[in-house]
């Protein structure tokens, strides 16, 4: 056991210099595709830790590639740095109180969530240095998680096709190994183009395309009980065809959202969304088009790291807060609802305990307790590498994500801690896949069993780029 802990001395070693960086990602929020900022910061970190550079990975100017190491097996970490539009809220205060500037901020942690992962990956280099072992770390710094599913057109250009496993993590109430649940989604624009005309004068005239999209509406609020369970079916209005009521609409798209638990029922679904957009195209006499926007994957457990993880967190024991992180995080624990806070206990299937602020357990290994999952662009990676996740306690217990309170908790002590905790998981998870070769091949062996039976098909046509812009400082 001397390893893990050396491997844990390895990370306490360089605390300050990423806390110091999360928080600067913290400081200049960024939405996705647009973290020119936040790559550069990790761009720079891995520069002077050694890494050696791989920039614009896939073709996306703000993702970042750094490894170390000579032979032997690879470990990816992967790290996000993403924020949220519409979060921005002082750091430390408990009322909603914005920031003067974008409005955007970091209400999912991503702040930590990158800066967790290249200290990780650090002290994995470190270790390989100290002891000349052949294998190799990389840290991937993957941008739009978001809405903008970066890591699957990563997956589809081969940015993992050498990797032999990936460890990433999330900011959390908990702490622990994920479940590795979450839902397969894809957007899809869907535009409609009808004719315009006078809606008084000569409205027999028109072919309305906002008709059209309504229509499309209703048909798939009527599919939504005939869904597989766990399905899930969202839409908002791009362009609703213009602010003039006495005008025909001619042209109108509407984004839809579509979930589903495992890919091959996503693309089931989404073939009967298409054809409920054709017969509202049908019904109203005009035409649809569609262009898939994003698209993610579902996640792929694989036992052999979840257990491998879970030994370091039982190792390691719950992330060590103090008094002083008790009281900050008490304060921003008012500020939940009674039914935030048992959602979070339910949702990891821990008994509630009234009393705790902060978490002072390590959730079982994967647990799953009720309530529903969201997306996440990690399911592609998971697809093409053996995948392990945790969870890692970084807010007062109830905290949701993509809220107010987990931005104004972003820079806290409690936060840095749970940051540094999960990163020594991480390593250490990362360190043993490096030097137990066994550990590796049950790894490779399990999700290789999983794809026999349900090969990976990118979700993604080929025709879809991500949206990437350029720097805007650039000529
Ligand atoms: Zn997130």
């Amino acid at each position: 056991m001397r390893n893990s802990d050396e491997i844990w001395a390895l990370v306490d070693d360089h605390v300050p210099e990423f806390r110091a960086l999360s928080d600067r990602i913290w400081d200049q929020p960024e939405l996705a595709y647009d973290e020119f900022a936040a790559v550069a910061e990790h761009t720079a970190a891995l520069e002077s830790q050694g890494f050696r550079l791989t920039r614009a990975v896939a073709g996306i100017p703000t993702a970042v590639m750094g490894e170390f190491g000579e032979g032997g097996p690879v470990i990816a970490i992967l790290g996000e740095y993403d924020a949220l539009p519409g979060l921005s809220q002082q750091a430390g205060v408990t009322s909603p109180a914005a920031m003067p500037g974008s409005g955007a901020g970091h209400g999912c942690g991503h702040n930590l969530l990158g800066a967790s992962a290249l200290l990780a990956a650090t002290a994995v280099k470190d270790y390989l240095k100290a002891h000349g072992i052949k294998g190799r770390v990389r840290y991937y710094g993957c941008p739009a998680e978001e809405g903008g599913a970066a890591k699957t057109f990563m997956v589809r250009a081969g940015a993992f096709s050498d990797v032999d496993i990936a460890i990433s993590w999330h900011p959390s109430s908990f702490s622990g190994v994920n479940a590795p649940r979450s839902l397969a989604n894809m957007r899809i624009d869907f535009t409609f183009t009808g004719r315009a005309s006078h809606a008084a004068a000569s409205p027999h005239l028109g072919r309305s395309a906002l008709d059209a999209a309504e229509l499309m509406n209703v048909g798939a609020n009527y599919l939504r009980e005939h869904m597989p369970q766990g399905a899930r079916l969202h839409y908002a209005y791009i362009d609703a065809g213009g602010a003039a009521p006495n005008v025909v609409q001619s042209r109108v798209t509407i984004r839809y959202l579509i979930r589903s638990e495992t890919l091959p029922e996503l693309r089931d679904l989404a073939d009967r969304v298409r054809r409920i957009a054709a017969g509202a195209a049908m019904m109203t006499e005009t035409q649809v088009s569609e262009q898939i926007v994003s698209a993610v994957s579902n996640l792929v457990g694989n036992t052999p790291l979840e257990q491998a993880m879970h030994r370091q967190f039982e190792r390691l024991g719950p992330p060590p807060f103090d008094e002083a992180d008790r009281e900050v995080a008490a304060a921003f624990a008012a500020t939940l609802s009674p039914q935030d806070r048992l959602a979070a206990y339910n949702r990891m299937g821990v008994p509630y305990d009234p009393d705790a602020v902060l978490c002072d357990l390590i959730a079982p290994p994967c647990a799953e307790g009720d309530g529903a999952s969201g997306s996440t662009d990690v399911g592609d990676v998971s697809w093409v590498v053996p995948t392990v996740q945790a969870r890692g306690a970084t807010c007062a217990i109830g905290t949701q994500l993509h809220s107010w309170q987990m931005t104004g908790q972003g820079k806290t002590g409690h936060a840095h801690k749970g940051m540094v905790h999960t990163a020594k998981i991480m390593a250490a998870t990362a360190l043993n896949a490096l030097t137990d070769g066994d550990l590796l091949a049950r790894a490779k062996a399990e999700h290789a069993a999983k794809m026999a039976v349900t090969p990976y098909v990118c979700p993604l046509p080929d025709s879809v780029e991500p949206p990437v812009r350029g720097r805007p400082d650039a000529a």
